[in-house]
């Protein structure tokens, strides 16, 4: 059964948050990649000039087709999607958007450089996560959820209405790049 949720967007727009909320109070497990690679050392080995561990995508993929397998559903924050998921057991994808300007903010409060915060922004003007996720799932399994001005809570809320009504896809939300150009947009940042 496909049972996983995947809760996809550029760094900063809330996947955390959201996924830990949905497995709060249901029987969905969290699972958090990077911590998982770590915890079971599904990595080929430690890249030291990018200072991160390189993720052994096909272990990784067996061990979330096995968590899938052995629980009620899992939701999986994560804004890289790639080989490492079992997209045939991924119920839905929520992709989160956030407005660029708002995001930016954000990531640069968090304390991110203003090129890595830009380089994100950018990503998110461009719709990066969810062409991926499209191209990977599929538009009915993909579905957007502009969090804009909505509390953790709004969103949660909206995204429980989606899974139990187990709507199909929705994409087409938002649109950015009607709104910003990004080299003023960079320029004014
Ligand atoms: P991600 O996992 O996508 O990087 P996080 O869930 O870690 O994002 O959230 C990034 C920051 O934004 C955190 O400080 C979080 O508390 C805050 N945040 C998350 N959702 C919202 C929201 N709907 N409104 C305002 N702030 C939010
Ligand atoms: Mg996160």
């Amino acid at each position: 059964m496909a049972n996983i949720i995947l809760v996809t967007g550029t760094p900063g727009v809330g996947k955390t948050t959201l996924a830990k909320n949905l497995s709060r109070n249901s029987e969905i497990k969290l699972i958090e990649p990077n911590r998982l690679v770590r915890k079971e050392k599904l990595y080929t080995r430690f890249d030291r000039t990018r200072k991160t561990y390189v993720v052994d995508e096909g272990k990784l993929r067996r061990r979330l087709e096995e968590l899938s397998r052995s629980s009620e559903g899992i939701v999986l924050p994560t804004h890289l999607l790639g080989r490492f998921l079992p997209e045939g057991r991924v119920k839905l994808a929520l992709v989160l958007r956030l407005d660029p300007v708002v995001l930016y903010k954000r990531l640069r409060v968090r304390g991110w450089t203003k090129r890595k915060a830009w380089e994100n922004t950018e990503a998110e003007i461009l719709d990066v996560c969810l062409q991926e996720s499209r191209l990977l799932l599929g538009p009915r399994k993909v579905y957007e959820i502009d969090t804009t001005r909505k509390s953790a809570l709004a969103v949660y809320r909206e995204a429980l209405r989606v899974l139990s009504r187990g709507r199909t896809g929705r994409s087409g939300v938002v649109n950015w790049l009607a709104r910003y150009v990004p080299l003023e947009l960079e320029r004014t940042l």
